[in-house]
């Protein structure tokens, strides 16, 4: 733990800056808070909205991050209004959330911390508050007092727990006024609050406090090993990325039974050291080490032993009964704690811990999945230094319901915005870095799906992921080279895949070309390359695809990018024709294969889509307006002109159709070919 405080408070600016400064140091060491935790703040004088002088307290606001922290993360509070609430004996959540909106100097800024009142109460300029590991890991030993009081003697004062609001806020307050002189107070089973008269004096003393807590741990273990490798197979890093992506949707699919979740696969040293010890199943179930990590991790891990990892069959039997029987223990655990006024939330584990592989982490989408195997890394770092001290001990049961079914929390979820119809979902496109590919990747994307973005142009594919992941979030796309012929490339694409989000349910194979020539004068080597790409390749992706998806037992979506020249082929169009039909007799045998694992697979038949796409080459458009016995210039309107309803037909009108077949809205529809072509009476069915 070192002090990073590397400038004169001169040079960094006025108190705002000084705190703003103070938070990202705080934020940038994830032994300190990860993910949002912990919280930072102020008191000063500043303008009100007329320019009066105003005593105020700047906090972090609700939902901000420390480590990126900016003065507009910061609202302002009228310290005249916060202060009489100390007179108060009790408030609810409700309460106080509701009467800190009214205190806000601006209505417009962020909501102010949950812990707000901590700050409030301390009668101080700068009040720092961390979720240290170090700190934690005192806390939560069996003799934690005996150790708080070994490092810190009467230095700082100890709060017992209670879940963060307005309890715990007054007794913190009480607590620090009828003892002046501590540098300090640590919160059990939750971190430690400081503060100075500047923002340096208080992060100092955060340090400083932090770095004894960590120096007494380091030499209480010197003496003891806390993790012995228990006598079991260990597998080399290629061995365990190959079974762990042989069983990834086995899991994805055994934990998405009520909710579909996104994985996230971990094999870190530290994560191997702690499956992979005598020690890991019993203390991995004890609980866990703060209100922060609960809420991230629920109660407790899926300790998954395997008899044997690498039988596949197996393994996928005994992953599917032990998330089973975890789900039940889980909901006898909500029947002995709730008080029916909240229904059940998912039953499923957050964290899959396995003995030679690593560990999985659950989430909604990529990131809440990160945040949570990010949060139990320093669970491990707790438990490892709590029992090197002494033994780990953890948050009773009833106060683990209490903060997993903190009403706070729920509300919370009430308000968010309803999750958008693809979110949750993992989608792949093929020849996804133009054209109609890329506008479905996009659109994909845009309605919440994870989308792997692959192309024969693999920079292109990677700048299209760039830009999805600007837009929408960490880890969103994930962009792998893919030449649809090239077998061995597909495996390895799908390796990742497995390995990444854990699993696919949405496949859009649209990787294709159209070269132009008739019969007799053909090249064998363009006929040739027609069926591999157009026919071949959405062989070998779909192949691999359905058995991801059977692994993963909950259905999936497979759509191809035909054409309408297969109802309705042109002449000089004979390779791209048969290759194409060929395609779509694929699509029906897929769907007529896979109707009993609920695998639907239908075919889009788009007709001249010339924006940005590749198969209108100059030499394409000159070829067909030949054929047509028109000008390069007129072939767009020419099209329009052919189909009924006289219109352009776009990638967008593909993908309506496409995100359509890929959804729950068509999932009684399976086998089918639906046009988009604006209506040509030579490709109606006859
Ligand atoms: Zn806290």
């Amino acid at each position: 733990m070192q002090n990073q405080w590397a400038k004169p408070d001169s040079e960094i600016g006025d108190a705002f800056d000084q705190l703003v400064y103070q938070s990202r140091l705080i934020g940038a060491d994830t032994s300190l808070v990860v993910w949002g935790g912990g919280n930072t703040s102020i008191k000063s004088t500043v303008e009100d909205f007329r320019g009066r002088p105003t005593e105020a307290m700047i906090i972090k606001g609700s939902g901000s991050d420390l480590k990126t922290i900016e003065k507009k993360h910061f609202p302002s509070l009228k310290m005249e209004d916060v202060l009489p609430l100390y007179t108060l004996d009790a408030m609810t959540d409700d309460d106080m959330v509701a009467y800190l909106g009214q205190c806000m100097l601006n209505p417009k800024d962020p909501r102010p911390s949950i812990e707000t009142l901590l700050h409030a109460f301390l009668p101080f300029h700068s009040v720092v508050h961390s979720h240290a590991d170090a700190i934690v890991a005192l806390t939560n030993t069996r003799d934690a007092e005996t150790l708080l009081q070994e490092v810190y003697g009467d230095t700082v004062s100890i709060v017992e727990y209670i879940r963060p609001g307005f309890k715990l806020s007054k007794l913190v307050g009480k607590t620090v006024q009828s003892n002046p002189n501590s540098g300090g107070v640590v919160l059990m089973n939750h971190g430690l609050f400081t503060w100075g008269d500047t923002s340096r004096e208080a992060y100092d003393r955060h340090i400083d406090l932090v770095a004894k807590a960590d120096h007494f741990s380091q030499e209480k273990r010197k003496a003891k090993t806390v993790f012995t490798l228990a006598e079991k197979t260990q597998f080399s890093s290629d061995a365990r990325g190959k079974i762990a992506a042989s069983l990834a949707p086995v899991i994805r699919g055994a934990v998405s039974e009520l909710h579909d979740v996104v994985l996230r696969y971990d094999d870190n040293s530290d994560i191997l050291e702690f499956v992979n010890s005598n020690q890991g199943n019993s203390l991995s179930q004890i609980g866990p080490a703060t209100p922060d990590h609960t809420l991230q991790t629920k109660i407790k891990p899926l300790w998954l032993e395997l008899s044997n990892p690498e039988d596949i069959v197996n393994s996928s039997d005994q992953i599917r009964e032990s998330v089973k029987a975890y789900a039940l223990e889980y909901s006898q655990w909500y029947e002995k704690h709730t008080d029916h006024v909240h229904p059940m939330l998912d039953p499923y584990p957050r964290l899959i811990l396995v003995p030679g592989l690593g560990m999985w982490s659950t989430g909604k989408d990529a990131r809440a999945a990160l945040i949570a195997g990010d949060i139990y890394h320093h669970t491990i770092q707790v438990i490892k230094s709590a029992e090197g001290m002494s033994t780990y001990v953890s948050l009773t049961n009833q106060d683990a319901y209490d903060v997993e079914y903190w009403p706070m929390e729920l509300y919370k979820l009430t308000i968010a915005p309803p999750e958008r119809s693809f979110s949750r979902k993992v989608a792949l496109v093929t020849g996804a870095a133009n054209g109609i590919g890329k506008v479905i990747a996009q659109r994909l994307a845009a309605e919440g799906a994870h989308v792997v973005v692959t192309d024969l142009n693999s920079n292109s594919a990677t700048a299209l992921a760039e830009e999805i992941n600007g837009q929408h979030g960490y880890n969103r796309a994930l962009p792998l080279p893919m030449d649809v012929t090239n077998h061995a490339q597909i495996v390895e694409a799908f390796h990742q895949i497995r390995l990444f989000y854990g699993g696919l349910d949405i496949v859009i194979s649209n990787a294709g070309i159209a070269p132009a020539g008739i019969v007799d004068e053909l090249p064998i080597s363009d006929w040739q390359n027609a069926l591999d790409i157009n026919t071949t390749g959405h062989f070998l992706v779909s192949q691999e695809a359905v058995r991801l998806m059977k692994q993963q037992e909950q259905g999936g979506s497979i759509v191809f990018i035909g054409t309408k020249n297969v109802p309705a082929p042109g002449g000089g169009f004979g390779a791209y024709s048969v290759s194409k039909a060929a395609q779509v007799q694929l699509a029906r045998v897929l769907a007529i294969e896979n109707g009993e694992f609920g695998i639907r697979c239908n075919v889009v038949n788009p007709d001249a889509i010339f924006q940005g796409s590749n198969l209108w080459s100059t030499e394409m458009r000159e070829q067909r307006a030949k054929a047509h016995g028109i000008s390069v210039d007129g072939l767009e309107e020419f099209y329009r002109q052919r189909n009924l309803l006289k219109t352009y037909v776009t990638s967008d009108d593909v993908a309506n159709t496409v995100l359509f077949l890929a959804s729950e809205q068509s999932s009684k529809t399976t086998g089918a070919m639906i046009p988009i072509d604006g209506g040509l009476r030579d490709a109606f069915p006859r």
